[in-house]
């Protein structure tokens, strides 16, 4: 006679069964693209419990359905060099999930970027746009295009080259893009000005991350650098522990990390480490923000550079040697798998006690897994980093009402929201079974709101 325990068992046999199906089938059609499949399998791993509850989701194919975007993009970027020659790049746009608005995420410009690139940071951002509570859908895009070495004039021309075709798919109501690696204010600037003289109309809302003086949100610049500190700071705050006080290790010097460097020392913590695709500083005296934002933000240049105005700071050759620099929080604000095992394994034996993912998928499977095992506190990139987009949605909201908000009333909402993402997902992590694992929170609290928008919107 089976008791009711056994019963859950065969019952939950099923459901692993049938998300182990469902994840061979993705295995087999995108068989050549790793992160998409990496990112695919960190949300599938943690939906059993959210299956098994809600059989509604499997009976209306919302797994089958969310791993496939509902468009893909892909076109010719033509442009002239300044020599006059012909250079062509590939153009990417993944408009993957519009169950609660308009598609939401940014481009990027990185010779890196291809399709498995562009679909794993259009699936995470369908749950983190979701985490934001903002009436947004997931989307990411980009091009092979390598800004660094390039002139002004050419990267305008190839912004405008990619703007001709992008253009043809997006708008305020339909697919709104932004910023990311290799993408800031100029070409976001380029771009706008191209769609405006195609449209023939100033549709401020199509791109977010624009200039101030042109439709841009006070705070964006800050946002998610800013968002990721909100964030870690709530999940220290749970365990008694702060940012001020701690040592800092932050990867990456552009968008992301400056503003994720300047709130924390602002907490009161000392960062003594950043980097670039180069190498990093370590800096134990605390790293001069001033210095490096001269250098990234205002000098284009090289982050050795640094050493020239601070002698008594270090630079070392290659990226991932930042994490055998002991810290007790660990911010990677680069790229993505930048934070492998070996570099977990160095963190942990360091004493580290927090790692907040500010880049997207920084973390490889096995430093996250090892961080969890180690009872290092730690905040998953679709929760941490959702500061930007939460912005975006603001600057949205102002472009629509045509009224401007004040910085404090940006970075209020901002913090507010971050707030919120992580009570969501702390609550969504003890819900279904396993407390203090925001990794799974992140991904139910995210889940299950396009879940519910989906089912509710038919088989579409
Ligand atoms: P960014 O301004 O272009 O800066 C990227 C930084 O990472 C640069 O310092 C870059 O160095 C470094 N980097 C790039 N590839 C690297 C590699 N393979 N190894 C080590 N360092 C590398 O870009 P960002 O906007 O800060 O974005 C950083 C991360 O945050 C990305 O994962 C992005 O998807 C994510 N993110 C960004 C936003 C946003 O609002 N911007 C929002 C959410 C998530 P070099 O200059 O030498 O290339």
């Amino acid at each position: 006679m089976k008791t009711m325990e056994d019963v859950k068992d065969i019952q939950k046999q099923n459901v692993r069964d049938y998300v182990q199906q469902v994840y061979h089938r993705v295995e087999k059609r995108n068989e050549y693209e790793p992160e998409f499949l990496q990112a695919v399998k960190e949300v599938f791993d943690s939906l059993l419990p959210v299956l098994v509850k809600n059989p509604t989701y499997i009976n209306k194919g919302i797994l089958e359905r969310i791993v496939e975007p509902e468009r893909f993009v892909f076109f010719r970027v033509p442009w002239l060099d300044d020599k006059g020659n012909v250079r062509v790049n590939r153009g990417f746009r993944v408009q993957f999930n519009s169950a609660l608005g308009p598609y939401k995420g940014g481009l990027r410009f990185h010779p890196s970027v291809n399709t498995s690139i562009i679909k794993f940071l259009g699936f995470e951002q369908i749950f983190k746009n979701a985490l934001t509570g903002q009436p947004i859908g997931g989307g990411k895009g980009g091009s092979d295009f390598d800004p660094k070495g390039k002139s002004d004039d050419e990267i305008m021309r190839f912004c405008q080259s990619f703007m001709i075709e992008l253009s043809k798919h997006i708008g305020p109501d339909i697919d709104v893009p932004a910023g990311d690696i290799g993408v800031g204010a100029r070409e976001i600037g380029y771009m706008f000005g191209q769609y405006k003289r195609m449209r023939g109309a100033f549709e401020a809302g199509v791109l977010t991350g624009k200039g101030l003086d042109y439709g841009g949100s006070l705070g964006r610049t800050e946002a998610t650098g800013y968002g990721t500190v909100y964030f870690v700071e709530e999940m220290l705050k749970d365990k008694g522990y702060e940012f001020e006080g701690s040592t800092v290790v932050v990867s990456g010097s552009g968008n992301v990390s400056i503003y994720a460097m300047e709130k924390a020392m602002e907490f009161g913590a000392k960062v003594v480490a950043c980097s670039d695709s180069s190498g990093y500083i370590y800096d134990q005296n605390g790293i001069n923000l001033d210095t490096i934002k001269q250098l990234k933000e205002v000098e284009n240049k090289r982050i050795y550079e640094y050493k020239n105005e601070h002698p008594d700071a270090v630079f070392v050759e290659g990226c991932s040697g930042i994490w055998s620099i002991p810290c007790d929080i660990a911010l990677p604000c680069a790229t993505q798998n930048e934070l492998d095992r070996e570099s977990a394994e160095l963190l942990i034996s360091n004493g580290v006690k927090a790692v907040g993912e500010g880049a997207n998928m920084p973390s490889t499977q096995d430093a996250i897994d090892l961080f969890i095992d180690n009872d290092v506190l730690f905040a998953p990139a679709k929760a941490a980093n959702a500061g930007g987009v939460s912005v975006s949605a603001l600057e949205m909201a102002q472009n629509s009402t045509r009224i401007m908000w004040t910085r404090e009333d940006v970075d209020s909402k901002l913090h507010e929201i971050m707030k919120n993402i992580y009570q969501d997902s702390i609550q969504a992590a003890e819900e279904y079974g396993d407390p203090g694992n925001l990794v799974k929170g992140a991904n139910i609290a995210g889940f299950i709101k396009v879940a519910d928008a989906m089912v509710s919107q038919g088989v579409v």
